[in-house]
């Protein structure tokens, strides 16, 4: 192999590769018949987590996953038929459905959960946890963490109003702790938590670094496709030295494509900005209507609020590393909530950086907490910015209210205005 064959298209390898053996583990854990702790994308506490060895499962990815392998629709009309509303968070029934077949997935046997722990981060988080209370009679954390106050204004470290909200979040992770001492049958040892804050602080500058190097032109790598990959280790292996090191190799190879000019596998002629969660039942279909047009996804607000902040390549200071912990948590998870409910500053801070020629704002059916305001967004945005958007509207999971033939009219339409304004710019000189 050529060392460009060894480095290029490595995190994409190693990352399904790493993301199988995770699953792998978890059937082992089912078939043990021990237990796993269920957490989420935002806030998952992972790293108070593995410093008890709890393993995790995080269903909302596990319930996507139905999605990509084409089987979400039979786990939805199952929890459908057993009562759940269809209205309602489509990764929360297709969960509902594991849970019902005894944890039966494609992908192998999913645990049942011996605690859960969640934020605020979405509403629809804490009443998911419940229905596991209710089926399994177990504990669940509730951790409340304080958005900003006002839109646009954010407290920061140092401020007395921020340390009051991190010290809130710090007595919260002291209650988890005790939590995980009894739920695992061990004491917390302070110098795990650093080890696993020492991983999770070298996945976060990494996952920085990556993002930051999609500045480039072309961009190095897909923010939907290959951006939702690396979003699965980035959860699943946070606060691990797998993960660190995974990151590591995919900053080198990041780094190696733009030292070498080496884009995604499209012939980039827009840049694109996704706002909103993908469509998981056409996932490769739909970047392809994209993608076949010269359409590259270069960032996404996705791969910010799904990676609980993460972005921001938050460093715990492993001094004193509960405070940090606080501090980090409380950061992140504000800024995993900034990038769902004000997409407007979000993607605004990002058109000049990223050089967009256009902005995808997807609402779905099933997600009313990213989607709410999604065209009040956009209106925003065009109007402050004058940056062409799209709006079309499908679903994360439910392959019944995704129309492929209307998304590629609209998708089309979207292109010959983007063609025409560029033909128009040469035209005018500008
Ligand atoms: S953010 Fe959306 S998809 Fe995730 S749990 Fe909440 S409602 Fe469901």
């Amino acid at each position: 192999m050529t060392e460009k064959e060894t480095i290029v298209g490595r995190g994409n390898r190693d990352g399904a590769a790493l993301f199988r053996r995770w699953f792998d583990e978890l059937n082992e854990v089912a078939e043990r018949g021990d237990r796993a702790a269920y957490v989420f994308v935002m806030g998952s506490m992972n790293e108070v987590l593995r410093a008890f060895d709890i393993p995790v499962t995080f269903p909302e990815i596990t319930s996507l996953q139905l999605a990509v392998r084409r089987v979400a629709h039979e786990y939805l009309q199952e929890a459908e038929d057993y009562g759940y509303s269809p209205d309602i968070c489509g990764y929360v029934k297709a969960d509902v459905a594991v849970q019902l077949r005894e944890g039966g997935h494609p992908m192998g046997r999913i645990p049942k959960p011996n605690l859960a722990v969640f934020t605020n981060a979405c509403n629809t988080y804490i009443k998911w946890g419940e229905i596991w209370e209710r089926l399994h009679k177990i504990p669940i954390f509730t951790m409340d963490i304080p958005g900003h106050r006002r839109l646009g204004v954010h407290t920061q470290p140092g401020d007395s109003s921020f340390e009051a909200d991190r010290k809130y979040i710090e007595i919260q992770i002291r209650e988890l702790i005790s939590m995980c001492e009894s739920v695992a049958g061990k004491k917390f040892d302070i110098d795990k938590l650093r080890q696993t804050m020492d991983y999770a602080n070298q996945m976060s500058a990494s996952w920085a670094r990556i993002l930051e190097l999609n500045k480039n032109t072309p961009a190095v790598f897909n923010a939907l496709t290959d951006g939702t990959i690396f979003l699965g280790v980035a959860n699943g292996f946070r606060g691990t030295k797998e993960g660190a090191r995974y990151f590591a190799e995919l900053v080198e190879e990041m780094e190696y494509k733009v030292e070498h000019g080496i884009g995604t596998v499209v012939d980039e002629r827009h840049r694109l900005s996704f706002v909103g969660v993908p469509c998981y039942p056409i996932f490769r279909r739909f970047n392809d209507l994209f993608a076949d047009r010269g359409g590259t996804f270069v960032n996404s607000t996705y791969l910010w609020f799904a990676s609980g902040g993460t972005n921001r390549g938050y460093q715990y200071d492993l001094r004193d590393p509960i405070q940090s912990l606080s501090e980090g948590v409380l950061l992140g998870v504000r800024d995993a909530m900034d990038s769902m409910f004000d997409q407007t500053t979000m993607v605004r801070n990002s058109i000049d950086e990223f050089g967009l020629d256009g902005v995808i704002f997807h609402p779905i059916k099933s997600c009313r907490t990213v989607s709410t305001g999604l065209a009040d967004s956009r209106r925003q945005l065009m109007e402050d910015t004058g940056v062409p958007s799209l709006f079309i509207e499908s679903d994360m999971m439910d392959r019944r209210v995704v129309s492929e033939a209307q998304l590629k009219n609209r998708i089309e339409a979207f292109f010959e205005g983007l063609e025409s304004k560029r033909r128009l710019s040469v035209v005018g000189g500008n």
